[in-house]
């Protein structure tokens, strides 16, 4: 059995596990990330690169290099709603550079970050690796084995392996319960000179549309478990179904050739009471699922990063023991998380309900409020574009960074 040393491991190169790789790494921290795809290529769980993430590339110098990978710009939202649209967020006039939501395909932004990550010699990302288990020793978690065998040592290790968490297992978990799940497929579409996403609710549907150049990427909110019987109608009935909804879709949605190409994303809404024991922290979905409901999952796993990066690199730089000060991560996080999901369940247990019983005949009374009166629109885009309780870069920079990426291979 081979072992290998790290002081931080963090298994889980999704959005939370990339970005405490780099600014770990940037601090001087000896950095392994472990991720189990050969690749980032995961065409599921979002595309939302929100303006707070703007920002935090804007304060490492990075927006503008981040900017030159193929986005659209999103600088508000607008439900349609029994056929008629309401704008219900207002980005322009948030701080900063970041006045919009860049949509982004989840491979680019995670690519980005990994040839950022790859410019500080104490960086390293293994793909097709995936953790087993936690090694444990003397009450503590001192590193993790992979199915492969091989075990690696670190003097902490981060969870952020996502919902399915095998990481956390041992940490008490709280289920919030979602009545939702999603079926994610595509609709070819004839390239248009901007890409607008936009979310439907009518007839007892609720769609989401996002459109990515040659094709929308469509979620069509289902009742949870209720996948079967959807799909048993058939693929014909699927194609009218969405089309009576999404307008947009219906010159394309013959190009959706049977129900394989539907895929079935289960929702779920939890999170942990303890983030961490001695040696281990979990971060992102790992430590509190998201609902794709806001699509503020991404942007949470982001600032739980940076959040941990800011706690802990640099007493772990100067060869501090970081388990005193694990607690910190949560206590500066939980709330934000209460607050989101607490969000997240009233959109579930209201909107999501009633759109899917079909009783939604018109918008309700806060949406042709916020739909006419631009100014609400940005308490919304706050929320969402910035979080509760945002986070900023204080991790040091211990000056490390290479001119040009790593040539070495993952
Ligand atoms: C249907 C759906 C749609 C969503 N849409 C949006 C959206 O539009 N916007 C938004 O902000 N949020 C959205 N979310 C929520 C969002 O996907 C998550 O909150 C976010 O991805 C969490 O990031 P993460 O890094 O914590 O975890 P993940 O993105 O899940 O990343 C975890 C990573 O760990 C890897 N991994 C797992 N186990 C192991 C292991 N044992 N060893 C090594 N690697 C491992 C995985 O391959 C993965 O790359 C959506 C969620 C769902 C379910």
């Amino acid at each position: 059995m081979s072992e290998q040393k790290a002081d931080l491991l963090i298994v889980g190169g999704g959005p939370a596990g990339m970005m405490a790789g780099l600014l770990f790494a940037r601090a001087g921290v000896r950095t392994l990330v472990l991720e189990k795809h050969g690749d980032f290529l995961r065409d599921f769980r979002g595309d939302t690169v929100h303006p707070s993430t703007l920002g935090l590339f804007d304060e490492l110098g990075l927006l503008d290099a981040f900017l030159q990978r193929p986005h659209d710009k999103v600088p508000d939202i607008e439900a349609v709603i029994a056929g008629t649209p309401y704008r219900i967020a207002d980005f322009s006039h948030l701080p900063g550079r970041g006045k919009y939501i860049a949509m982004m395909p989840q491979w680019e932004f995670l690519d980005f970050v990994a040839a950022e990550a790859k410019r500080y010699p104490t960086f390293e990302l293994r793909m097709e690796t995936e953790a087993e288990a936690a090694i444990e020793a003397d009450g503590r978690v001192v590193g993790v084995r992979t199915i492969a065998g091989e075990d690696i040592r670190a003097r902490l290790v981060i969870a952020a392996d996502g919902r399915g968490s095998r990481l956390r297992e041992g940490l008490p978990l709280e289920d919030l319960g979602a009545p939702i799940d999603v079926l994610w497929f595509r609709v070819p579409k004839q390239p248009t000179p901007t890409n607008d996403t936009q979310g439907y609710i009518s007839g007892g549907e609720m769609i989401v549309a996002i459109d990515r150049g040659d094709y929308f990427q469509c979620a069509r909110v289902i009742e949870k478990g209720s996948a079967e019987r959807v799909l048993a109608r058939g693929i014909e009935a699927f194609r009218a179904e969405v089309a009576a909804v999404v307008p947009e879709v219906r010159d394309g949605i013959a190009g959706l050739a049977n129900l394989d190409e539907v895929k079935l994303l289960t929702v779920t809404l939890d999170r942990l009471t303890r983030w961490h024991r001695p040696g281990l922290l979990a971060i992102g979905d790992a430590a509190h699922a998201m609902s794709p409901v806001g699509g503020v999952g991404i942007n949470l796993a982001i600032q739980d990063a940076v959040a941990a990066a800011n706690i802990l690199a640099g007493p772990m730089a100067r060869g501090g023991d970081p388990d005193p000060l694990l607690a910190k991560v949560q206590k500066r996080r939980m709330f934000p998380v209460k607050v989101i999901q607490a969000m997240q369940r009233t959109v579930h247990r209201t909107v999501l309900r009633a759109a899917l019983a079909g009783t939604v005949q018109k918008a309700p009374w806060p949406v042709r409020l916020l739909g006419r009166t631009p100014l609400l629109q940005r308490i919304p885009a706050r929320v969402l574009g910035l979080g509760v309780r945002r986070e900023h870069i204080r991790s040091p920079d211990a000056g490390l960074r290479r001119p040009s990426p790593s040539p070495l291979p993952d």
